[in-house]
């Protein structure tokens, strides 16, 4: 089905809407193979979510906001299905936050990496980091291709915004000392329960969200920034994000009539 198919008030309009945006990133090459199955692993979680953002994932959102603010270096890494599913926001929040923006990707191709760099660009992007040869540099820490990362971004950054990642790759991360902020509808991937910071909620919501977060919290002084930290824990976020999606479910599973 594409877009122009959907009738508007079908009731799974944006799931539709968004699942066009992965095919048509795959036939562009932007989205790997791989990353339509990763989709559509989300997409189950979702269904669970009730496809809103809860409280508990506003509340994942300004943690992860003021993680990013209050880090020296942090840093976007982008790959194909968040630069197919929220191009424009992730260019506004890199600016925002002031965080450079550097293409990483599982299946490494230089097709793929300039096709997501040209989404980037015409979506108003500046710098891209992660594809210039000179600034390439390998980190001992993950076996395959995704070990290149850029000299100037990620290889000195302190705290890396991950979304929709691997887990193999967020725990490299995390061995290399850095801090990881996560957006992962599943909150127990190995992804989720590594990072320091993880968003259960779709890139789609989460990311506009994090903009608003990001825009009223850059005001803030880090001392604050760091004071404000403190009432957070990622690991009671993520029981609670589990509590809401198995609540949601027992719901369900004992009303009188199964409506959703
Ligand atoms: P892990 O490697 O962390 O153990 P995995 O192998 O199941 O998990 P990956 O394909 O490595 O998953 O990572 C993709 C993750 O992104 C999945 O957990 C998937 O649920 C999640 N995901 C996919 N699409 C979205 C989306 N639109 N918004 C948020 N999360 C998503
Ligand atoms: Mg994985």
């Amino acid at each position: 089905m594409s877009n122009h198919e959907i009738p508007k008030n079908h009731p799974r309009y944006v799931s539709l809407t968004v699942r066009d945006a992965i095919i048509s990133g795959m036939h562009q090459k932007i989205v790997a193979e791989a990353g339509l199955i990763a989709h559509g692993r989300g997409e189950a979680f979702d269904y669970i979510l009730g496809e809103n953002t809860p409280k508990f994932a506003l509340k994942q959102e300004e943690f992860a906001v003021l993680y990013l603010l209050s880090a020296s270096k942090p840093i976007i890494s982008v790959n194909g299905n968040v630069a197919a599913l929220c191009p424009k926001e992730i260019v506004d929040l890199s600016n925002i936050l002031n965080a450079p923006l550097e293409i990483n990707l599982f299946y490494r191709s230089k097709e793929r990496e300039q096709a997501i760099k040209k989404k980037l660009i015409d979506a108003g992007a500046g710098l891209i980091l992660g594809l210039e040869p000179e600034y390439q540099e390998t980190i001992a820490e993950i076996s395959h291709l995704r070990r290149i990362v850029d000299s100037r971004g990620i290889a000195i950054s302190d705290c890396v915004f991950v979304p929709l990642e691997d887990g193999d790759r967020t725990q490299a991360l995390r061995r290399m000392n850095k801090s990881v902020v996560t957006v992962d509808l599943n909150p127990i991937s190995r992804t989720s329960l590594t990072a320091n910071v993880s968003i259960t909620n779709n890139i789609i919501r989460a990311v506009p969200e994090m903009i608003k977060y990001a825009e009223e919290f850059v005001q803030l002084p880090k001392n604050q920034l760091k004071e404000r930290l403190k009432h957070y824990s990622n690991e009671k976020l993520l029981q609670d994000a589990l509590k809401f999606m198995s609540e949601r479910l027992n719901t369900l599973a004992t009303s009188d009539k199964l409506v959703i």
